[in-house]
């Protein structure tokens, strides 16, 4: 188990673990004669997509996953996407299909997700999977908010009982963060840009969930003293006056803004950590998280489709 030798939750040393149990797996897979696949379809040319896909191909690669990668142009249309998933859905060395998002916009995102079989779905993206999650049964739950969960467990800090507030409800991250505290028995609020009074709730949290994608919305004053805060949020900031807001005396950060004229900032004001009795720092959180569950998930398919 990872230790939490302060109040920083350690995403990537968890996440390195969690890569090693998953490489461990792969081996006694291998010994039974199964190698788990994982098919990655990146349409056209979005910078920040290609750069997610390398790296989950890559990491395939360092754990002993088959991968592969298809490239169809930016102009594929839905008819031939549709074409490509049932060709993966219907080969049996592979075991996870991923879709990266977003996709360009003639393309139609829903129906090509639920064209994916849901045995194969490692994003846990596919209604049947929401809907297992929902009902409590093994499912392929969405990447993000699984580690979110892991980082918890994995460092020792109680779920049941305790009252979780999730601000975001969006289908890949909020709302099946809810669903998992839920079925870890915590008492779970989801708030939303709707939620009326947001401080009077957040405040009320034990674990605060940030998932909103607005750099430092949540501040100091909407967080209770000694609560754990989870920020799955990931933002760029390219203006000085934000970056004074949150990061003024920051020297790491301020020779970073200087060389790359941009830095991370999460949902959360880092300010606001100082109250958390544990958090997750942006970046080296939540973030490197999201690749080890979907090796994770990736395994779990190959395993689950041939009932071992
Ligand atoms: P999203 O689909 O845009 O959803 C954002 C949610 O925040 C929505 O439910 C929205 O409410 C809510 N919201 C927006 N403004 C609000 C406000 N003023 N008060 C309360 N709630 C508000 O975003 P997402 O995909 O869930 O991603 C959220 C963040 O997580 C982003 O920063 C994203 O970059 C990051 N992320 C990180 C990872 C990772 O670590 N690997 C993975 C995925 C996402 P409504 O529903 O009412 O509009």
């Amino acid at each position: 188990m990872a230790q939490i030798l302060d109040r920083v939750l350690n995403g990537a040393a968890i996440a390195a673990e969690i890569r090693q149990e998953v490489a461990a797996e792969v081996a006694a897979l291998a010994a039974r004669g199964v190698r788990p696949g994982l098919a990655a379809v990146l349409v056209g040319h979005v910078p920040a997509s290609e750069i997610y896909v390398r790296s989950k191909v890559k990491t395939c690669e360092e754990l002993g996953i088959f991968s592969e990668l298809i490239t169809p142009p930016e102009t594929v249309t839905t008819d031939e996407m549709l074409a490509l998933v049932a060709d993966l859905n219907r080969r049996e060395e592979i075991d996870g299909i991923l879709i990266q998002l977003p996709l360009p916009p003639h393309v139609d995102t829903k129906r090509l997700l639920d064209a994916v079989l849901p045995e194969k779905d490692v994003d846990g993206f596919h209604p049947v999977n929401a809907g297992r999650l929902q009902a409590g049964r093994p499912a392929l739950a969405p990447c993000t908010p699984s580690g979110v969960i892991e980082i918890l467990k994995r460092s020792g800090i109680a779920m049941a009982g305790t009252r979780a507030v999730i601000v975001g409800r969006s289908d890949i991250v909020g709302k099946p963060a809810a669903m998992l505290l839920l079925n870890e028995n915590a008492t779970v609020t989801i708030c939303h840009s709707k939620t009326r009074d947001l401080a009077s709730i957040t405040r009320e949290a034990d674990i605060l969930v940030a998932a909103i994608g607005r750099p430092g919305f949540l501040t100091a004053p909407m967080v209770k003293p000694g609560a754990t805060v989870i920020d799955v949020g990931i933002n760029r900031i390219t203006d000085r006056a934000d970056f004074d807001r949150f990061f003024a005396g920051d020297a790491k950060r301020e020779e970073t803004f200087a060389r790359r004229g941009s830095v991370i900032v999460g949902d959360v004001d880092p300010h606001a950590f100082d109250l958390a009795a544990a958090y997750t720092p942006v970046p080296g959180g939540v973030g490197p998280l999201t690749i080890a569950m979907l090796m994770a998930n990736t395994v779990k398919a190959a395993k689950l489709r041939r009932g071992l």
